[in-house]
């Protein structure tokens, strides 16, 4: 059946309509309505019957239709002005176009991610991290970055979720055959499928092949351990996104990390695509990609492991996606080291070299743990969270990795989140701002300033609209569900009144670990019934998440929220949905009136959920976490409070429970204070214009910054551009940079216990300075065996404390002036007193070599 099936897809299309071919398998047209468009009109039944699946509507189409379409001329016509419009999004010069003229520009960048959400049709996640890494290939493309996203298919996917009659969580993982999906197997030349192989313990191989899914501009590899050469327990290897424990989940990450590696170099042989420059490693699962790289540099350039290292660290990347302990891979070292020793060593490089990279040896880590995360910021120079207040809880999080640096100058910057607005903006939203601001595409980042231009009347339409559809879409999903649950077809009356297109429609949904507190609302259900069902002003809440199967308690949390709103006299008003997935959230984001998000700060390292629903014009009502910590201005949304002024729960001495109680009475008084009085206070009209004036505001000040194309520049900017200019210099002239800084930070490491600031004197200011004079500081360093010239010394000035602690603190290097002899040496330079009151100051030797990017990589440093 699906050989006939491929058939017909592949090689039977009519010669008039060849090109609904690349039409169907570049996913550009999971974010591209006219390309959607023409396939539903070739038979709307059957697109609703696939569920908007271009391929399998292929397929699904009988040769007579396919004819009487062949022979329109108008839709012909229709077909080769599409195609046209694909090779010119794909040819098109773009803003990296322009960039890449400096020749700094990586020419190539690969993004290892063990999760993509491109679309609903290639179900490859399971929440945030995918559908980010699938909006980031998406911005790439849409910005021409040199792009290859590798990743892992799995044939099952991420489970289909369904409730049992008492609203439990049950699992199905529908088999996907790659043959039925927008995917093009990788082969050789001469036709032959390419094989990645790895080794593994006890004389084992595990292969694997490679599809290809093409995201616009860019490819995105999928390595598939389905393969006959395989033993049974191999072949199910890659069947599930994040299936199996202990050693099964160890050898997916290896075969990301590594047979990745090999992946891409086999792409790059096939397809002359030049290497990568950069390596994004984003989360930890797939960094096992360095010691690859290690091994290549070992046995193909005859470097050390050191020399290696330091060459792969300069071009690698590292995103931390998550502050909560549980959400970080962590193995068992000994597994670590079986999976590379004997058969399954990796070539040049040994156990006893891995086992470091991703050990807890420092305070508060576990013994005979190999931790992904430390990997990945042992070995990527430049790393970063995904929001500034992320940013600063990673730095705290991981600063045992530099001892000595304070937080602040822990080497973990952050780039906030973004969602790509193609993929994310309703259809009538982009032709509504499109209509009103004119050509200028509102996606874009341009016109966002005009909004205040919109016709408040018809934007209020428009919402309308959006929130009618939302309803009906709701009404279809909780029948089906309902039917599922053993819900006779009498008994589903209630079902056509569910929902009200005109009340204040609350979205809720997400994956459910704890910390996202699902049930909050439920603190006090009596307070949330009487906002549901307020006469006057009521409220409606539409919510949804998955639970990971293993987590007992999050299917719990589910039970209780699908228990309640099982509640015959409240179910019109709220409803939780099953099978949380990307369909359901783009009807349901731009629907909602309000996003709600009520975390526990700071866990929800970013989000993003509420910024899909800003750019269709919905307002924020959530917990200062992640990205709205940092973008809430007062009068874009409302801010729940935090109960724990310390704001830092993972030091909080907070009781959960009261801080639960007191957040949700928070959450409740604003919903109905502020929420429900602003939405139904309307003008003669009927238009509520304080809440337009809220949305129009919205989207004027997120609407720029919530785009994927903003954060993919900040991306490219700030971490790839300075990674492939520092991977270059590493390897330029046969790596002498790189093995320069390995005998140095060799040497470094010896010497830093043995360098003394042995005096430190300054003058040249008056008795009671004044702002501007200027401080000249001597320090006489003993420098442990380096030269003058390999330290930096800083001064660290600030404003004195009465604890004896700087505050606002700057750094001035002071330079060597005298070499004293006997490896000692003088350094000497002025700061200037730019700030009244109590001026304090300290001196600090710091390693330095042009391999270095930051002052704390070696975490090496001598304070006086
Ligand atoms: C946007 C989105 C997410 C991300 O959710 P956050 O809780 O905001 O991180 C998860 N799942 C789906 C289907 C999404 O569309």
């Amino acid at each position: 059946m699906r050989a006939i099936r491929r058939f017909n897809v592949r090689t039977a299309l009519p010669e008039q309509l060849a090109p609904l071919s690349d039409l169907a398998t570049n996913l550009r047209w999971s974010w591209h309505r006219r390309t959607r468009d023409l396939f539903r009109d070739m038979d709307p039944a059957v697109w609703d019957r696939v569920h908007g699946d271009p391929v399998a509507l292929l397929a699904g189409l009988s040769p007579q239709r396919l004819d009487e379409l062949a022979a329109d001329p108008g839709f012909v016509g229709r077909v080769h002005a599409t195609a046209d419009g694909l090779s010119t999004y794909l040819t098109a010069p773009v803003w990296y176009d322009e960039f890449s003229q400096t020749d700094a520009a990586a020419a190539s960048i690969a993004y290892f991610s063990a999760e993509f959400g491109i679309t609903h049709v290639l179900p490859q996640y399971s929440g945030g991290l995918g559908i980010l890494a699938g909006d980031h290939l998406k911005s790439a493309s849409d910005l021409g970055v040199p792009i290859v996203g590798i990743g892992l298919f799995y044939k099952e996917g991420y489970f289909k979720q369904q409730l049992s009659a008492d609203g439990w969580q049950l699992e199905s993982y529908p088999l996907l055959d790659p043959d039925g999906l927008p995917l093009t197997l990788l082969r050789e030349v001469d036709g032959t499928p390419v094989d990645i192989t790895l080794a593994l313990p006890e004389g084992r191989t595990l292969h694997a092949r490679v599809w290809r899914a093409q995201v616009g501009r860019v490819p995105l590899l999928l390595l598939d351990s389905d393969v006959e050469a395989n033993d049974p327990s191999a072949r199910e290897l890659t069947a599930r996104l994040y299936g199996g424990g202990g050693d099964q989940r160890l050898q997916q990450e290896m075969l990301l990390g590594i047979g990745g590696v090999r992946a891409l170099r086999t792409w790059s042989r096939l397809t002359q695509a030049p290497a990568p420059e950069v390596y994004h490693c984003n989360e930890g699962h797939a960094g096992f990609l360095s010691v690859e790289r290690i091994s290549e540099l070992v046995t193909g350039h005859g470097l050390d492991f050191e020399q290696a290292r330091r060459a792969v660290r300069a071009s690698n990347v590292f995103t931390t996606h998550t502050p909560v302990p549980a959400g970080i891979d962590r193995f068992d070292a000994e597994l670590v080291r079986a999976h590379f020793s004997g058969s399954a060593q990796l070539p040049g490089v040994s156990t006893e070299q891995i086992l470091p990279l991703g050990a807890e040896d420092y305070e508060g880590g576990q013994d005979g743990i190999f931790n992904m995360a430390v990997m990945g910021l042992r070995m990527a120079q430049r790393a970063n969270g995904v929001s500034q207040l992320h940013g600063a809880v990673s730095r705290s999080m991981f600063d045992q990795l530099w001892p000595g640096f304070d937080d602040d100058e822990v080497p973990i910057t952050s780039i906030t989140n973004g969602v790509h607005a193609p993929t994310w903006m309703d259809p009538r939203v982009i032709d509504f701002g499109r209509k009103h601001l004119g050509e200028g595409d509102i996606r874009a980042a341009i016109g966002w300033d005009r909004v205040g231009q919109l016709p408040r009347g018809e934007l209020w339409e428009v919402k309308h609209d959006l929130r009618r559809q939302l309803v009906l879409d709701v009404r279809e999903r909780v029948r089906e569900s309902a039917q599922f649950r053993g819900a006779s077809d009498a008994e589903l009356g209630w079902v056509e009144n569910l929902l009200d297109p005109d009340v204040l429609t609350i979205g809720f949904a997400r994956r459910v670990p704890t910390y996202k507190r699902l049930t909050l609302m439920l603190r006090d259900p009596e307070r949330l019934a009487g906002l549901l069902t307020d006469p006057d002003r009521p409220v409606q809440l539409v919510i949804a998440g998955k639970s990971h199967p293993a987590d007992e308690t999050g299917k719990r949390l589910i039970q209780e929220m699908v228990q309640f709103t099982d509640d015959p006299k409240l179910r019109h008003r709220i409803v939780f949905l099953p099978n949380y997935d990307m369909q359901m959230a783009q009807s349901l984001m731009p629907g909602v009136d309000v996003w709600l998000n009520n975390p526990l700060r700071p866990y929800e390292a970013s989000g993003t959920s509420g910024m899909k629903a800003a750019l269709n014009g919905g307002l924020n009502l959530s917990i200062l976490d992640g990205w709205w910590d940092e973008w809430f201005d007062g009068s874009n949304g409302w801010a729940i409070p935090s109960a724990d002024p310390s704001h830092d729960t993972a030091n909080s001495t907070m009781d959960p429970e009261r801080r639960d109680d007191l957040e949700a009475a928070a959450l409740y008084d604003l919903i109905e204070s502020q929420v429900a009085a602003r939405f139904y206070d309307r003008d003669a009209d009927g238009v509520p214009q304080r809440w337009l004036e809220m949305v129009e505001h919205t989207l004027a000040v997120l609407g720029p910054k919530v785009l994927a194309t903003r954060m993919v520049r900040d991306y490219t900017t700030k971490l790839y551009t300075p990674a492939a200019i520092a991977g270059r210099a590493a390897a330029d002239h046969d790596f002498g940079l790189a093995k320069d800084l390995a005998s140095y930070s060799v040497r470094a490491r010896d010497a830093f216990p043995h360098i003394r600031i042995e005096h430190v004197e300054a003058d040249g200011v008056t008795d009671i300075p004044a702002l501007g004079e200027r401080l000249t500081v001597r320090a006489y360093v003993a420098l442990g065996g380096l030269r003058p010239d390999e330290v930096s010394v800083q001064v660290v000035h600030g404003r004195a404390t009465d604890t004896d602690d700087l505050q606002d603190v700057e750094l001035t290097e002071i330079h060597a002036a005298e070499d004293l002899g006997d490896g000692r040496a003088r350094f000497e330079g002025t700061v200037t007193l730019d700030r009244t009151g109590a001026f304090g100051y300290s001196v600090r030797v710091l390693p330095r070599h042009p391999g270095l990017a930051n002052v704390a990589e070696l975490g090496l440093v001598v304070n006086a």
